[in-house]
This record gives C-alpha cells, structure tokens and sequence, in this order.
C-alpha cells in the first residue's frame, strides 16, 4: 500500500481527477478546473503542464471577449491517437479502430477458422496494419489494442483464465499479442469492456453505481460500484447469465443445468423461436424481427416471457446492488419494446423500492468499442474514477488529496 503523503500518489490522484473532469465536462481553463476540484492553481498548472508535455491534453483558441482576453481552454486530445477494439466470438472477430474517445473511425469482422490461441493471435497481428490504415489518420499513433471475450479474466495479468466458449485455460492472450505487434495491449470480459465503455464514453457517464445488462450470446451483467468496476475475488463477478433460472433445466455451457442464459440468451431466444414456428436453423434475428413487425404472436410471446424471465432475475440484483441505473445492451436489444417492456415490468414488480431505470443501448459497434475503451481507460488512467461524482465530491476528494499532500510534506520535514 502506498503512503498517503507519498507525491507521486498525490500527484497520480490530481492527474486523475483532472483527466476525469476534463472527460466528463469538456474543454475548461485552468481557472475552472482548480475552482472546480479545489486543488491549488499551481498544482493545476504543475499537472497540466505534464498533460501538455504528454500530449494527452491540448489548448484550445483563446476567445476575444469584449472585455479582454479570455481563458485559454484545455481539453482531452482525444484525436491524437488511435486505439483498436477486437472483441472475440467463436468463429469471428469484431474489430473496431476508434480515436481515444473511442468513436469508430473504421470497422470490420473478421473469420476465425478455429479456437487456438495461436490462431486468434495471429488473426489480429496480422488485422493490425490494415485497421490503421483504414482508419484515415496518418498523423496519430496507435496508443494500444484491446480485446474483449467471454470468460473469467484475470484483468491485472491479462490472462483468460477461463473460457467456456473458447475451452481455454490460463492463456496469457495478451501478451502473445503484444510480442507480434510490439505495441500495449489489453484483455478484459466482454460484458465488463463494454460496462468500461459505457462508464467512461456511454449512457453511463453520470452514474457512480450501475448495472450493465448485455444479452448477446450470454447474458452477462457488470456492475460498477462507487465508480469502479466490481470484479470480485476471483475476476467472476457479474456472471448473470449463469444465475438459477429452473432447477435440473436445459444443460449450460458451465456444466451445470437450469442456467439463465439457456433460455434467454439471443441465439436461445431465437431457437425457441424457431423450435416454436418450424422455421429452419438459419433463420435469424432479421428473420424474427421481420415476423414480429408483421406481427407473429408467438414471437411476441417469447419475447414475452423472455422479458419476464430476464427481468425477474433482475429485479434479485437491483435488490442487492441498489443501481442508479440499468444499462441494457447486446444483440437482443434489436427486439426493442417486445422484449424491453416485460422486463421492465417485471424487473418493477419485485424490486424492494422503486426499480432503477433501464437505459437501452442501441448504437452498433457497442461490443468493440468496449474493447477500445480499454486503452483509453489505461492511457488517460480514468481508472478508479468513472462516473460523475458530482461537484461536492469531487472538491471532497481534492480537498482529501491536498491534504494528504501537506500532511507528506509536513511529516518529511
Ligand atoms: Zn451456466
């Protein structure tokens, strides 16, 4: 543990909180920015001219008012670099090149022909090039690679520890990585990348405590506690989809039985779709979506029951966590109302006090750009920090900063 009166810890937290402000407010002087924090106008100055020197933060145009000149403006550079988004399927890659605010820039998927490790690494070593590329600027740099899957990751070795999908165990897939492209690279849980996202960039940027639902081909639910990412003891947390949903049920891919996600995953929901209407197994979500805009009451009443099922197990950890919000994304989102208001309704039956809002995501690229948000989280240190933490906390925790500072200063002389 560091000590508190240790300057590079004090200087690390001011970094942050400035990095942070600046993310969530955009362009503001230094004026404000220490108004705003409670931190000294020197040690606003002392950690911007860093930020400067970095390249991370940039000035902006003085504007000439009426009654002289005005503050110059800093704020995140956001364009200077590049970060790529590779999030792993079984037999395919979604890759994403983003600028640092991880806005795509170029998108493309990519075959996987089979589950090796040296397969998938080679895979993306050899995307690399071509997605700088494609991304138009030849002036910025690529700041790093991020890749998100489905798993139990060990986020500190960015090791998969687990993964049923893949049947991998303790591949250290980012550092394969990095050796064939010489640049940093980032592994992470798919649904924890994509909560990343929406924390730092997303619907989720003025929340501190939040649910983040994805229902894609699991069902996964990240959690984010007083800011952070909650991972629990083991890297497991948030593994939602394997929650209880019938005793001795359908066979998961955990090994156990009865697991939510074998009913109400996307590829699940569609399979009781087509299970129920004789249609053939390649009929997909487009399919279903066209029924149901024409319709089909039986896909309404899976999407139906799927909205009961999925919300009443929500309701179980809206009681526990007390989120601000729940953020709903992944595939089956596209099934809109059909699927959002019973479970909404039935997340609102049996929450303790009143149910948290459902925020739906429905931009594309979500899942990518969640593994792009990883460099961005790592390169700007937003880490420890998301959310909003409102303008009396955030004078609070300068004010805590400023004080470990002079307390260090005070107990070294
Ligand atoms: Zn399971």
């Amino acid at each position: 543990m560091k000590l508190k009166g240790d300057p590079s810890t004090s200087r690390a937290i001011n970094r942050r909180l400035i990095l942070n402000l600046l993310r969530q407010e955009g362009p503001k002087s230094r004026a404000e920015i220490a108004t705003i924090t409670g931190l000294s106008p020197a040690a606003v100055t002392f950690v911007i001219g860093d930020l400067l020197a970095e390249g991370h933060v940039s000035e902006g145009k003085t504007i000439a008012g009426v009654s002289g000149r005005r503050p110059i403006p800093v704020e995140i550079n956001y364009a200077s670099g590049l970060a790529i988004g590779f999030k792993l399927m079984v037999g395919a890659v979604e890759c994403v090149v983003t600028d640092l605010a991880t806005n795509p820039l170029a998108s493309r998927r990519l075959a996987l022909s089979d589950r090796a490790p040296e397969t998938v690494v080679q895979t993306l070593a050899d995307a690399v090039p071509a997605l700088v590329q494609s991304a138009g600027r030849p002036k910025a740099r690529l700041a790093g690679i991020g890749i998100s899957m489905p798993g139990v990751i060990d986020n500190a070795q960015a090791i998969c520890v687990r993964s049923h999908r893949f049947n991998w165990d303790n591949v250290p897939l980012a550092q394969m990585l990095a050796q064939k492209v010489k640049t940093s690279v980032w592994l992470e849980d798919d649904t924890n990348a994509y909560a990343i996202a929406q924390q730092l960039f997303g619907l989720g940027r003025q929340y501190r405590n939040m649910a983040v639902l994805a229902i894609g081909v699991g069902i996964g639910c990240a959690i984010i506690i007083d800011g952070r990412l909650y991972r629990g003891a083991n890297g497991a947390a948030g593994k939602f989809g394997h929650t209880l949903y019938e005793e001795h049920g359908r066979p998961c891919e955990c090994g156990k039985r009865g697991c939510l996600m074998g009913y109400f995953s996307h590829p699940a929901i569609l399979q009781t779709w087509r299970a129920a209407t004789g249609r053939d197994e390649t009929d997909g979500l487009q399919d279903m979506l066209e029924a149901l805009g024409k319709g089909d009451e039986t896909a309404v009443a899976i999407l139906r029951a799927a909205g009961i099922g999925i919300g009443k197990s929500l309701a179980n950890l809206v009681n526990v966590i007390d989120p601000e919000v729940v953020v709903i994304g992944g595939e089956a989102v596209s099934f809109g109302e059909a699927l959002l208001a019973p479970l909404r309704a039935a997340m609102g039956a049996h929450t303790f006090r009143a149910p948290s809002p459902l925020l739906p995501d429905w931009e594309d690229n979500s899942w990518a750009r969640g593994a792009a948000a990883l460099v961005t989280q790592k390169l700007f240190d937003f880490e420890m920090s998301g959310g909003t933490a409102g303008g009396t906390e955030i004078v609070e925790s300068a004010a805590a900063s400023t004080r470990h500072t002079r307390l260090g200063n005070a107990s070294a002389t």
